[in-house]
């Protein structure tokens, strides 16, 4: 399937003939029908606008999205049996009177005040601790167990709620990134504190407090469903507020995770009493289930939901799951006895059993006998030093971008004022169903598909991918090309330069302790996305920390910024090529006096030298190899000396225009290609 936008005008003809075809042969076989056609109308209408440019609408909101939502409503306004056809002739009333302030007119209307919905959000906390702290030694066997166990966690618990609503899937609005959005029936207080007690007891019981998935949620009326700026209130601030009042009380209330039993032969990743001894490391029984969960990868073609029997105690994920009454997990083969989701494709055709498709991140890298590679092995994969590459990607201005829709911006909608920005919002249920389906066919699919390309499958380790952020290791080297080739993709895929990410990277020993690399590229990130805190009202970001050196990205193909880290791979490349016979040598030497170069230009700050003195300093330093490479050299000697001038204009602002370290990061990055 082509998700990347075209230049081409859409093929509907075609897209209504697959659809009556596909939609006539589920007639004839209605097992799971509803559920069937919502993936055939997903497959079918997910980049068809629902509104077009010649109707007076940007068309940034899809057929799929649209008809999602409207089915979403109406199923809650069924089941609050609301009398529509009196609001909706009320509705009509105003318009007809009032089309241009309309929003300020129903604002007096009371029976517009009635709820006819609820919005629910779902959020897991403790998913960094829960994943990273295990012990390096055997790492590579627990991570992506642990993300995996997360990620499924959160649909079945999503599930779990629309059973017991009796809803169907068209009411999941949104799940990724560790939390989920429902759409459910009006003023279900009650009924979701029930849902919360039984949530907390089974998580506590099984991992004592060490995650917690809780839920807020809002009351929505047609006002609310219509005007942006009210959506905007409930969805982006006030439930959030709740959720945040929500845990300060919860983590108040109890004995937060303990992770040290008395028994002496306790689980070295979780503090349980632990039963399997494996190369010298104790595990227990539950965590030893989530490595099994990884091993089911390898063969994995389909994820299977089934309902089952409630259980009570909590020995493996397994348990977890049924006891809120699924059984789910991955195979190889269709099955007889329940549904089935095809990973990662777009099914020809659904059958029996075959009722749609799932996005995630499932590749592992995987010896040849099928055992899940070690950092110790994945680094072997790559060029150069034989270290780990850590990398996160995280989107930037989220919120903003739901505001805002997928319409054409300009720059300077990001310089307005916050209020202008809510002013303008556009926020609403199906921007939101649309923009999340969007963002995952690219984080959850797109990246996962990388992934397992040959370049990357046996030296790539996914650990999450979905949502709005990536976690990956592996050999440093192919790491490093790893986030180039996704942000390629990702620029290709928005076709917008106001939609960016930001990215930490950084390079560590094997043996360097899980949890404190998933500290450091946090703080990483968070460094470079906080680097321009001064602004007024956020946005821009677009950052890449690089081994503590912090980068604008740019934009690939518009080389405005000297040190962009499209700048930053274009040198890479260029070195190796231009000086590749003697890439070793020259790659020592311009670490050497890049080294200097960005220590000196530091003391320059300081007025200690002159920028004269470096100009000279630094072609002196490459002055041997002008012969062979009089261009390169030319060039990298300018480099330098526009450096200087900036740095100096830049005054005492952070280095975003011209990084002082960026020649030695290029050298620094060379070196350990090439030396090893
Ligand atoms: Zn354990």
């Amino acid at each position: 399937a082509h998700i990347y936008p075209r230049e081409k005008e859409g093929d509907y003809a075609g897209l209504i003939e697959g659809f009556e075809n596909e939609l006539k042969e589920l007639q004839l076989n209605k097992q799971n029908f509803l559920e069937k056609l919502y993936f055939l109308l997903f497959k079918y209408t997910w980049s068809v606008p629902a509104q077009t440019e010649r109707a007076g609408f940007y068309p940034d909101i899809s057929l799929f999205a649209h008809l999602k939502l409207t089915a979403a409503l109406g199923i809650c306004l069924l089941s609050a049996k609301i009398n529509c056809h009196k609001i909706l002739t009320k509705l009509n009333e105003y318009w007809q009177n009032n089309k241009r302030s309309f929003l300020e007119s129903i604002e007096k209307e009371k029976d517009f005040d009635i709820p006819i919905a609820t919005l629910l959000l779902g959020d897991l906390s403790g998913i960094q601790s829960f994943i990273f702290n295990v012990p390096s030694k055997g790492a590579a066997k627990s991570l992506k167990g642990r993300s995996l166990y997360l990620e499924i966690l959160l649909y079945v618990i999503a599930h779990y709620i629309l059973k017991e609503f009796n809803l169907p899937l068209t009411n999941i609005l949104y799940i990724g990134g560790g939390n989920f959005y429902l759409l459910l029936p009006p003023n279900k207080k009650d009924k979701l504190e029930k849902l919360q007690r039984k949530i907390d007891k089974v998580l506590f019981s099984a991992h004592k407090g060490q995650i917690w998935v809780g839920l807020a949620w809002e009351d929505l009326n047609i006002k609310d469903l219509l005007n942006p700026n009210r959506f905007a209130k409930k969805f982006g601030r006030d439930i959030h507020d709740k959720m945040q009042f929500h845990k300060m009380k919860k983590f108040k209330s109890e004995d937060i995770f303990n992770p040290f039993s008395a028994s002496a032969r306790r689980c070295e990743v979780c503090g349980e009493e632990a039963k399997i001894e494996e190369e010298e490391i104790k595990i227990c029984e539950f965590c030893d289930s989530l490595r099994r969960l990884a091993r089911e990868l390898r063969k994995a073609k389909y994820f299977y939901l089934k309902e089952t029997d409630i259980r009570k105690n909590y020995k493996t994920y397994k348990d977890v799951f049924s006891a809120f009454g699924y059984e789910a997990g991955f195979c190889e083969k269709l099955k007889d006895d329940t549904r089935c989701y095809l990973i990662n494709e777009i099914p020809e055709k659904l059958n029996n059993n075959l009722v749609g498709f799932i996005f995630l991140p499932i590749s592992l890298p995987l010896s040849e006998e099928g055992n899940v590679l070690s950092f110790e092995e994945l680094v072997e994969k790559g060029k150069g030093a034989k270290q780990l590459g850590v990398l996160k990607i995280d989107l930037d201005n989220l919120g903003f971008i739901l505001g805002k829709g997928w319409e054409k911006w300009e720059k300077e909608d990001f310089n307005k004022p916050c209020e202008d920005k809510q002013r303008e919002s556009k926020l609403s249920i199906s921007r939101i169903a649309f923009l999340s389906t969007m963002l995952s066919l690219f984080f959850n699919w797109q990246v996962a598909k990388l992934a397992e390309r040959d370049e990357y499958k046996d030296s790539i380790y996914l650990i999450f991918s979905g949502g709005d952020d990536v976690f990956a290791v592996g050999a440093w080297e192919r790491v490093f090309y790893f986030l180039k080739e996704i942000r390629e993709k990702f620029e290709e895929f928005t076709k917008n330069e106001l939609v960016t990410f930001s990215s930490s990277y950084l390079i560590v020993p094997t043996h360097f302790p899980v949890i404190r690399f998933s500290h450091l590229i946090e703080d990483g990130l968070a460094e470079a996305k906080g680097i321009e805190e001064d602004r007024k009202c956020p946005p821009p970001k677009n950052k890449g920390m690089f081994l503590n050196v912090c980068l604008d990205w740019g934009y690939k193909g518009k080389r405005e910024d000297k040190t962009s880290v499209w700048e930053l791979y274009e040198w890479i490349e260029r070195i190796e090529k231009e000086a590749e016979r003697d890439i070793e040598q020259f790659s020592r030497r311009l670490g050497l006096i890049a080294g200097v170069f960005s220590s000196g230009l530091r003391e320059m700050k300081k007025g200690k030298l002159k920028g004269i003195e470096h100009v000279w300093r630094f072609a002196y330093g490459l002055r041997d190899w002008v012969k062979q490479y009089q261009n390169l050299v030319e060039d990298l000697v300018r480099l330098n000396q526009e450096l200087i001038v900036e740095v100096w204009k830049e005054g005492e602002k952070k280095w975003l225009i011209a990084h002082p370290d960026f020649i030695n990061l290029i050298a620094r990055i060379l070196n350990l290609k090439y030396r090893g």
